[in-house]
């Protein structure tokens, strides 16, 4: 795309872009900055129309060096200063921009790409807090019981479609697949600890027990009564027959408690 000529900011607007898909999928957003910025969106090189030359040392190619083809790019068109705002591998060229050119960068946008090194340190925090929590419920409980997340799974509601034409993106499917996609994310977490949580468990002698998890959050730990009905928000739980209300987290948690040593009576070690 070539720069616009309106400006009426102080500082101009580098748009960069990644691969072959983006400008079918960021064109229209560099359209609308354009009404009010200039506009500039280059290839890295060795993508699209920039140039491709040869990698004679890894260096030609390393973030560093794009970095530093759109600071040069950007004073070539007169623009000292600038907001640079990066997708997918252009983000991570946008960052390291950003800590190359610090007088040059004035605003920074990340889009679509995970942040590598945070990444590592979430996860590192994550499994620690994972351990800890595992181990405190193995030192306080002789009996653990939790949701069976293979059951669960297996009811998950309507799976995110991937789209043919762009892999990597998602078509649209409502907001049940988004919860689908959010719900096995926080799964993937939950299934980490439970690897934890059984291995310790196992060692120091307690019982982990994986309970069905149909039912649990609608049925009444006072009278037994289960019934869509029982949960009139995410939150709530009051039974229609029998008017216990509770957290339905609460209710959730009792039931599963309840149904392990049901299970652990049916199913002999
Ligand atoms: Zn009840």
């Amino acid at each position: 795309m070539a720069p616009r000529a309106r400006d009426p900011s102080p500082g101009g607007r580098v748009f960069r872009s990644g691969g072959e898909v983006s400008p079918r999928r960021w064109g229209h957003v560099a359209e609308r900055l354009a009404d009010e910025h200039t506009v500039i969106c280059p290839d890295l090189r060795g993508y699209g129309a920039s140039d491709k030359p040869a990698a004679t040392d890894p260096g030609v190619y390393a973030k560093r060096a794009m970095a530093a083809d759109i600071v040069t790019l950007a004073a070539a068109l007169g623009h000292e200063r600038f907001a640079l705002v990066g997708h997918d591998r252009g983000a991570l060229v946008a960052f390291r921009a950003g800590l190359d050119h610090p007088e040059t960068i004035t605003h920074l946008g990340i889009l679509d790409v995970v942040p590598t090194l945070d990444m590592g340190k979430v996860r590192r925090q994550r499994l620690d807090h994972a351990h800890k929590t595992a181990l405190g419920l193995v030192r306080d409980h002789d009996l653990i019981a939790h949701e069976d997340l293979r059951i669960r799974n297996m009811l998950r509601s309507p799976a995110p479609k991937p789209n043919p034409e762009q892999p990597g993106s998602l078509l649209p499917n409502g907001a049940a697949a988004k919860a689908g996609l959010n719900r096995s994310l926080s799964d993937a977490g939950w299934g980490v600890f439970l690897t934890i949580l059984h291995a310790k468990a196992e060692s120091a002698g307690r019982d982990v027990i994986a309970v069905d998890p149909r039912n649990t959050s609608r049925t009444c730990p006072e009278c037994g009564h289960a019934a869509a009905e029982n949960r009139p928000t995410q939150e709530k739980f009051h039974c229609v027959g029998c008017g216990h209300q509770a957290h339905a987290d609460i209710v959730g948690a009792s039931n599963v408690l309840r149904a392990g040593p049901a299970r652990r009576q049916a199913q002999p070690a």
